[in-house]
């Protein structure tokens, strides 16, 4: 028997997000923080692991996450599904919302799971080009949706890689505009702070989309959520694994929530992110792209050497070089003081 005969259609000739597993010292490369768990978690390590009571599944609905994460997001537990990270809940919408041959719409460049899901579900995927600056062309995001009636459109604001956003106005034409759902991914929200999640109230069909794995640091714990309205839960929650997100991973991200460090760590990487745009712009051979997120995408000529480069010296970051679209660009995730400083040394003697 060939088993490859046996795949799916859709999944035939399918490439799946490659992950990079280059050790390197200094790890720039995944929009990661440079923080670990804030004292008072680790403080309180045994009792939290304790309470989560792993001998018991874990709570189906993260009653008591939802509830944190509804304050911090000014609205309510019923408007919420929390998810094995927020890759999870674009799969599991991909799997609520899109028959084999529905459209789906998202930009490009952007995060590339979206694709991913979408080919998985056997989606006609539509990608709108970002314009020469990246920045969003929401007349062509509208054409295309009137076109094609997507099921499922995505925007990520701020965007990965590219650092751009998208306005509140822009957001709200299409919103208006289109028949299906618009996705919203915040996952750098934090770093940009502006949302639209107020706006749930008053279109019924968007989805806002976040993550604890970027500012809230907690990327190996996978814990996402999107905030919808409640005919939106429970249509996705005819597809959610009941036991989606571990309880040793619920517990946690609470008492992170509950720590208030949010605050503090945020700021010290906006202050991060100011001082690498300034140091980069000062190496002549760098374009650098303005930023609203915990990265930064360059441009120098010879990407792949200048990764490679880096990777001899121990940093890590991610290599967009190979990317029509992103034609000779890397991605630099903002890192701690002494990291950021060792990467503008390395860049400076590497393009000398
Ligand atoms: N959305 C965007 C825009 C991202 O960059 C990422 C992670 N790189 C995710 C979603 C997924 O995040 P997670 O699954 O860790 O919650």
């Amino acid at each position: 028997m060939v088993i490859n005969d046996l795949l799916r259609k859709n999944i035939k000739g399918f490439k799946n997000y490659a992950v990079n597993n280059i050790d390197c010292k200094y790890k720039m490369d995944a929009n990661e923080t440079p923080f670990s768990l804030p004292e008072m978690t680790l403080d309180n390590l045994r009792d939290i692991v304790s309470q989560a009571n792993v001998n018991r599944y874990p709570d189906p609905i993260s009653k008591k996450l939802k509830e944190r994460l509804a304050e911090y997001c000014n609205t309510i537990p019923s408007k919420l599904m929390v998810g094995n990270g927020s890759d999870e809940l674009i799969h599991l919408l991909m799997c609520t919302f899109v028959d084999v041959g529905d459209y789906v719409l998202y930009p490009v460049p952007s995060f590339s799971m979206y694709k991913v899901y979408a080919q998985i579900s056997g989606a006609n995927c539509k990608e709108i080009n970002l314009q020469a600056d990246y920045s969003y062309n929401i007349d062509a995001l509208i054409d295309y949706n009137l076109k094609y009636n997507p099921k499922l459109t995505f925007l990520c604001t701020p965007n990965n890689p590219t650092g751009t956003v998208i306005s509140r106005d822009d957001i709200k034409k299409l919103l208006d505009k289109s028949n299906g759902l618009v996705v919203v991914d915040e996952a750098y929200y934090e770093f940009y702070g502006l949302t639209v999640v107020d706006l749930v109230r008053e279109y019924n069909n968007l989805v806002v989309l976040r993550t604890l794995s970027k500012a809230y640091g907690l990327a190996g714990l996978r814990v996402g959520y999107f905030i919808s309205n409640e005919d939106i839960v429970n249509c996705v929650s005819l597809v959610k694994p009941p036991y989606n997100v571990n309880s040793i991973s619920q517990e946690i991200a609470l008492s992170v929530i509950n720590s208030n460090v949010l605050q503090n760590r945020v700021e010290y990487i906006l202050n991060e992110r100011r001082f690498l745009l300034e140091e980069l712009s000062k190496i002549d051979k760098i374009k650098v792209f303005p930023s609203n997120a915990n990265f930064i995408l360059i441009r120098i000529d010879n990407a792949n050497y200048v990764y490679k480069r880096l990777i001899e010296f121990g940093v890590l970051v991610r290599n967009f070089s190979n990317d029509p679209m992103l034609n000779n660009t890397l991605r630099i995730t903002v890192g701690t003081r002494e990291t950021n400083n060792y990467l503008i040394k390395c860049l400076k003697e590497i393009t000398l």
